[in-house]
């Protein structure tokens, strides 16, 4: 994206990457058919890191309407699958096509596969004020964008890379941590749900301080995944737990006294089983009471025991032993710290001419195509910058 830009502008653009293949992340990215951004992408309160209005100056030059707009000039088909995210009918493929045409009309020399082995500053800094010295030969320029990602997914090609350019040149790295990643738990506390692993619901769920992100929930063997997981893994710490309202803002304490009042000689796993994947409802029942409470008739229930089940079926705690790590992270949070970092065009603040943009810098986004709007925005006003 950064490339093209610049290549628009009128400068003359090279393009160095490691991997074989094009954009490898866009490629396996949405399923296959790229969530390439959000119609609500333009809100800063769906991105975090150490400075929250960070995003703001790149994402109102570059909203996703103008993504779109690229989108649709390229007569690439899309879809709103779900809350604002938007998807392409039929490929992710069209969208590393696009990005390859818009290079290729700007004239962008790619040299890839190719490792850069090392970045220096010139001796004497003219128009060349940086030397690459790549695997592919030396190649001097008058800017450098680092868009080497985060760490997620190492076997198609994430690296430090970025991280160690950015030390190098004095800026300080906020610890990278696996985002947007299935969260595990201890084997033996886990041990009554593996059974369930396939079982799918809509929940509440909220880690710490975050928002309540209201999605699918998935139990996996070693534990949790679905998209309200992945939101909520990017503000887990260890050692926290998080809180799932497993009846996804129903009043439960409120339905339960209803149905005792209705049909009061239904066992309370039964009527839970209403609401809940029937497995899950005896799982979870028998875990918090015994097998007998599973078979407990409701009219056998008290006021409190059916306030106490209500209130722990709006906020089931539960305590994540790990995560699946950078090998299943969607992506990284933490990276580039955005201090030093000029938000308006993503320039170093220490070092004329080098930019940091996309994920390697310290800004992620919540799951649903604000990562690629962020990639796409900070893209765009760094070559917009290099341009002028
Ligand atoms: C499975 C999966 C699905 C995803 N789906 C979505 C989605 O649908 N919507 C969304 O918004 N986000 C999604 N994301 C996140 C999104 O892909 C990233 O946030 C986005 O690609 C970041 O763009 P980037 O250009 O900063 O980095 P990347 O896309 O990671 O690109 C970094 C590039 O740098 C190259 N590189 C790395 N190290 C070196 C080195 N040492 N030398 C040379 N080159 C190097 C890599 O080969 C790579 O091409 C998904 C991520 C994953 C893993």
């Amino acid at each position: 994206m950064c490339a093209a830009v610049a290549a628009r502008r009128g400068l003359r653009v090279v393009l160095i990457d490691h991997a074989v293949r094009r954009a490898e992340k866009i490629r396996i990215s949405g399923g296959g058919r790229c969530n390439f951004t959000n119609l609500e992408g333009g809100r800063i309160e769906r991105y975090f890191g150490e400075q929250s209005g960070f995003v703001r100056p790149a994402l109102r030059a570059y909203p996703p309407d103008r993504f779109i707009a690229l989108v649709r000039a390229h007569d690439i088909g899309f879809h709103e699958k779900h809350k604002g995210q938007l998807f392409c009918d039929d490929s992710s493929e069209q969208i590393i096509d696009m990005l390859g045409a818009e290079c290729a009309r700007g004239e962008v020399t790619e040299m890839r596969p190719c490792e850069l082995r090392a970045l220096s500053l010139a001796s004497s800094p003219g128009k060349a004020r940086f030397l690459l010295d790549t695997s592919e030969g030396k190649v001097s320029a008058s800017h450098v964008a680092v868009a080497t990602g985060g760490l997620s997914i190492p076997k198609i090609g994430a690296t430090d890379l970025g991280y160690r350019l950015a030390r190098q040149f004095g800026h300080r790295v906020v610890e990278p941590r696996p985002a947007l990643v299935p969260l595990t738990f201890d084997a033996a506390a886990w041990a009554d749900f593996v059974p369930l692993a396939g079982v799918a619901l809509p929940v509440g769920i909220q880690s710490g301080g975050s928002p309540v992100f209201e999605d699918d929930l998935l139990f996996t063997h070693r534990g949790l995944s679905g998209p309200a997981v992945l939101q909520a893994s990017s503000f887990w710490r260890s050692g926290t737990s998080l809180a799932v309202d497993l009846l996804n803002g129903l009043d439960a304490a409120h339905w339960l006294f209803a149905e005792r009042q209705r049909a009061g000689q239904r066992p309370l796993g039964s009527a839970l089983a209403d609401r809940l994947p029937r497995r899950l409802a005896s799982a979870w029942v028998e875990r918090a009471g015994g097998p007998d409470l599973v078979r407990r008739r409701l009219a056998e229930l008290g006021n409190r025991q059916i306030e106490q089940i209500a209130a722990q079926l709006r906020s089931w705690q539960i305590l994540p032993g790990g995560t699946e790590g950078f090998r299943k992270a969607e992506v990284t949070s933490g990276g580039v710290a955005t201090e030093e970092i000029d938000p308006r065009s993503m320039q170093s603040r220490r070092v004329a001419g080098l930019y940091f943009i996309g994920e390697v810098l310290d800004v992620t986004g919540w799951l649903g195509g604000y990562n690629f709007q962020w990639a796409w925005a900070s893209a765009f006003v760094a070559a917009d910058s290099m341009g002028r």
